[in-house]
């Protein structure tokens, strides 16, 4: 080993190999879980690999407890893997959503749903009209998605940090991550990045772009009168709002519903505080982000507990132990999804995945350099401003079972990544329960022909 003022040089640090799979999926939030799931249910031997001791990501342990995004009017436009964690984590009383007939803007509707954050922030009706979302608790995630990759086979390796990627002849065959062993190696055929950070393709030397938005510290309060709460809110809405701007200028930045219900009786979730200009690759922004959240956070107890109807007994049940980070680096992909193309509904041929009424085209997860490389979730290939309007947790789990059902086809049908039969693709997908957005709703702009 040598060393310069700049640079340790630690050559030759060698890696047993732990594990080979036909796919490997780094990283296990929403979009690497569903990845994994997708493609072992399509036949392929998977690994999984996730650096925290859970699943779930900034799903779980980013405590972002709503799933929304799905729904195009009334059209349920998200399901498949998505579809099917919710409903294990409703059979154990631990996610909750409206059930159709609640949907719309009746008053009633508002008063029993709205707390729970399901209604359609895209709307430009107001109140948002209640629609389909779902609360859900993170442990709840955890337990359902530890049952799934169980069930479907999945080689689950937590307690592994992703450093490198392994490519061969511009070809990625593998990576190494860090373990309390030393560092280890993952071989495969097709390599998934799901790591939000696009850590993998970044490391490879695919092409990307660095991006970057407000960054949180979400936390949970326990020992909450919400009914009292909302009263308070219905019937005395000047006053609600006084205390409210209050807490939310101490906070720093928040949603216009800071606090949401959720299924553990007396528990709120906090979407709050935001911090804006820190990068979320940089450690020393991280660690910042933490302090300036926690301090933040206390003040705000102590404010709610002395001014908030309803939250007079409140206490900190936690903090997210994961930082809420939602962009930065971006893959500068075989195509590149722009504001305008969500904004006017572009549904491409090749569309693999759908948001509440976008679509996303199956070259979004394609790096242009590096083969037998797919990514999917919050870096996939998009600009800034078309990423921050599309990266919410349904849309990304919809882009990582499509990455991993393509990967199994790809080596089923000897084929690489790139040239994967996209209608069979949407096939198996459709067949497997997702809906890939290949037969577009009727308020979509339809590109016949790839650009
Ligand atoms: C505060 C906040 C509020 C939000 N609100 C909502 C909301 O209300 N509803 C909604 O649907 N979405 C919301 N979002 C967006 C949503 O949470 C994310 O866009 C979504 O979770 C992205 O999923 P992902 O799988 O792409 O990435 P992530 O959830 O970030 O998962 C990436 C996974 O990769 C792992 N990983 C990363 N690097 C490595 C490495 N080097 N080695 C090994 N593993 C690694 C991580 O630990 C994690 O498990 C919110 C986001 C934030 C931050």
């Amino acid at each position: 080993m040598t060393i310069d003022s700049q640079t340790v040089f630690a050559p030759g640090r060698d890696a047993r190999i732990a594990a080979r799979s036909d796919v490997v999926v780094i990283g296990g939030g929403p979009a690497g879980f569903s990845a994994a799931i997708g493609a072992a249910r399509n036949g392929a031997s998977v690994t999984l690999v996730e650096r925290y001791p859970y699943l779930g990501g900034l799903a779980s342990g980013g405590m972002v407890l709503l799933l929304d995004d799905m729904c195009n009017g009334s059209e349920i436009t998200i399901r498949g893997v998505c579809g099917e964690l919710i409903e294990r984590m409703k059979r154990y009383g631990l996610a909750i959503y409206p059930p159709e007939h609640e949907w719309g803007s009746s008053a009633e509707s508002q008063r029993k749903w709205a707390r729970w954050g399901a209604f359609d922030p895209n709307s430009k009706l107001r109140p948002h009209p209640i629609c389909y979302a779902a609360a859900f608790d993170p442990d709840g995630w955890k337990r359902a998605s530890d049952d799934m990759v169980l069930e479907a086979g999945v080689n689950l390796r937590l307690h592994s940090w992703f450093s490198s990627t392994i490519v061969e002849d511009g070809r990625a065959t593998g990576v190494i991550v860090e373990t309390k062993s030393g560092p280890e190696a993952i071989m495969g055929s097709v390599i998934v990045d799901t790591t939000g950070d696009l850590d993998v393709a970044a490391s490879a030397g695919a092409p990307f772009t660095k991006g970057g938005y407000i960054v949180t510290t979400v936390f949970r309060l326990g020992g909450v009168n919400t009914e009292l709460a909302e009263d308070f809110q219905q019937q005395e809405p000047e006053k609600y709002q006084e205390v409210d701007r209050e807490i939310r200028r101490m906070l720093g930045g928040a949603w216009e519903y800071w606090w949401l219900k959720t299924p553990l009786p007396g528990v709120v979730w906090c979407n709050c505080p935001h911090v804006a200009g820190l990068d979320g690759t940089n450690v020393e922004d991280l660690t910042k982000l933490e302090f300036e959240s926690r301090k933040r956070i206390h003040d705000v107890v102590e404010q709610a507990r002395q001014t908030l109807p309803g939250f007079e007994d409140c206490y900190i049940v936690d903090l997210a132990p994961q930082s809420g980070v939602r962009q930065t680096r971006l893959l500068d992909g075989e195509y590149v999804v722009s504001k305008e193309d969500i904004n006017n509904r572009i549904a491409f041929p090749d569309s693999i995945a759908r948001g509440r009424d976008y679509y996303t085209p199956y070259r979004a997860l394609l790096p242009r350099s590096v083969d037998q490389l797919i990514v999917a979730g919050r870096h996939y290939s998009a600009t800034s401003a078309a990423q921050k309007i599309s990266r919410e947790i349904p849309p990304c789990m919809a882009m990582g079972e499509a990455a991993g059902v393509a990967a199994a086809l790809a080596l089923e049908s000897g084929v690489t990544v790139r040239n994967v039969d996209v209608p069979k693709l949407q096939a198996r997908l459709r067949a497997g329960g997702a809906d890939p957005g290949d037969q577009p709703s009727s308020n979509a702009t339809i590109i016949k022909e790839q650009a």
